[in-house]
C-alpha cells in the first residue's frame, strides 16, 4: 500500500498466475504448458528473423502484425479482417473486457471459470454476474439467455473443469442473443472441440479468442488472437492503438507465424496429448477418482475418500506439481495437466502410493 497509489490500484486483486518454480527435475503439471516443443519452424523462423547480427532488432515490427494476422486466416480461412493479434490471449481478452464487455446489463460468466474474468471487471470498472454451473460442472445455455446479460463470457472447453459445450450450443446462444456480445475463450479448444470459429460468419456478435501458449507450446512466447467480424475486431484495434501500437515484437511475429503455418506438426501434437489424458484419465478412474469429462489438455479430477490440498502436497514430495484452486464447489478437485506420456505415469504411480491401492 502507497499514498501514491491511483484509487483503482488500492481497490485491485490481481490475478495470481500458477508457480513457475526453478526446481531441478521437477514435474510441472500445473500451468497447462505443451509437454512438447513447439514446432521446429519456429525455432528457424525466430532464427532467420535475428539475423546473424540481429539488425533488424533496431527496426520496430509491423503494428498491424498482418503477416500473423494473415497466417491465423489461412488457417481458418477467414480474412485478416477478421483476425486481432496480441502479446498472449490474456492481452487480447483484456482489450475486449475495455472495447466490447462494458454496458449497463452486467458481463455474465461461470461461477467457476478462468479466474482472470473478474479482474479485469475490477480494473476496468465492469459490472459482473457470475451464473452457477449445474451439478456436473457443465455450462446451460438456456441460464444465460433467462438472465438477459449485458455480455457474455466463458471458455470452451471451460477452465478449470474442462467441459466442452457443443457448437450447437454456442450458436443457439448467439443467436438468441444477437444483440448481446458473446465471448468464447478457446485456449484449449485444440484439444478435443470444435472451434467457434466457423459461427462467425453468421453472428455479428461472436468474438472467439485462441492462444499460441498451449496447443502450440508457445506459452513463453505470448501470442494470442481473436476472429470476428471486422466491426468487433476494429473496436480491439482502436483499444491497442490506445495502449500500445506495437504489442509483438519481431521474433514473437516470426515464430507465431510459423506456428500457424505448420498444421501437421500442431496436429500431430495435439493428437499425443488427447491420447495420454484418455490414458490418464483412464488410470486415475481406476484408482477411485471422480475425473470430470475433459476437452482440454488437463483433468480435473476428486477422490471420495483423499483430501485434495492432502494429495496436492503429497505430490509436491514427490516433486510433483499440480494446481489446486481453494475455491467454493472445487476445493476438492485438483487440476493435472497432461504432461509427456512419462510424466502421465510419474504422476499415476505418486497417486497410487497416496490412495493406497
Ligand atoms: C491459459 C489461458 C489463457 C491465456 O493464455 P495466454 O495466451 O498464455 O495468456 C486464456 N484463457 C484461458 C481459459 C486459459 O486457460
Amino acid at each position: 500500500m502507497s499514498q501514491f497509489w491511483s484509487p483503482v490500484v488500492q481497490s485491485l486483486s490481481p490475478y495470481v498466475p500458477g508457480e513457475q518454480p526453478k526446481i531441478e527435475g521437477l514435474i510441472k503439471l500445473n500451468t497447462n504448458e505443451n509437454p512438447y516443443p513447439p514446432s521446429p519452424h519456429v525455432v528457424a523462423a525466430i532464427q532467420a528473423e535475428l539475423g546473424s547480427d540481429g539488425d533488424r532488432l533496431k527496426l520496430y515490427p509491423d503494428p498491424t502484425g498482418l503477416a500473423l494476422r494473415a497466417a491465423v486466416a489461412g488457417h481458418f480461412a477467414v480474412s485478416s479482417d477478421n483476425v486481432f493479434v496480441g502479446n498472449s490471449s490474456d492481452e487480447v481478452l483484456a482489450h475486449t473486457f475495455l472495447a466490447l464487455l462494458k454496458h449497463e446489463r452486467p458481463l455474465m460468466f461461470p461461477d467457476i471459470t478462468y479466474s482472470f474474468y473478474p479482474v479485469y471487471c475490477a480494473l476496468y470498472g465492469i459490472e459482473s454476474e457470475r451464473v452457477p454451473l449445474d451439478a456436473h460442472f457443465a455450462i446451460r445455455i438456456d441460464d444465460y439467455i433467462e438472465r438477459n446479460p449485458g455480455a457474455v463470457i466463458f471458455p470452451n472447453p471451460n477452465a478449470p473443469t474442462g467441459r466442452l459445450l457443443p457448437l450447437a450450443d454456442i450458436d443457439h446462444l448467439a443467436g438468441r442473443l444477437p444483440d448481446v456480445p458473446i465471448i468464447i475463450d478457446e485456449a484449449y479448444i485444440d484439444f478435443g472441440g470444435q472451434s467457434a470459429v466457423t459461427l462467425v460468419a453468421r453472428h455479428a456478435n461472436l468474438l472467439v479468442t485462441q492462444t499460441l501458449s498451449k496447443s502450440r507450446s508457445l506459452a513463453g512466447l505470448r501470442t494470442g488472437f481473436a476472429v470476428g467480424q471486422s466491426a468487433l475486431i476494429e473496436g480491439l484495434t482502436r483499444v491497442k492503438d490506445s495502449f500500445n501500437s506495437y504489442p509483438l515484437d519481431r521474433l514473437a511475429l516470426a515464430g507465431a507465424t510459423a506456428a500457424m503455418q505448420d498444421r501437421v506438426y500442431f496436429e500431430q501434437t495435439c493428437a499425443r496429448v488427447v491420447a495420454s489424458r484418455d490414458r490418464l484419465a483412464a488410470t486415475l478412474g481406476a484408482l477411485g477418482f471422480e475425473v470430470l469429462p475433459s476437452a482440454a489438455n488437463f483433468l480435473f479430477v476428486r477422490h471420495a475418500r483423499h483430501d485434495a490440498a492432502t494429495l496436492s502436497a503429497g505430490l509436491r514430495e514427490r516433486r510433483i506439481l499440480v494446481r489446486h484452486f481453494n475455491a467454493p464447489r472445487i476445493d476438492q478437485f485438483l487440476r493435472i495437466t497432461v504432461g509427456t506420456e512419462q510424466q502421465c505415469d510419474a504422476l499415476a504411480s505418486a497417486m497410487e502410493q497416496l490412495v493406497g491401492q
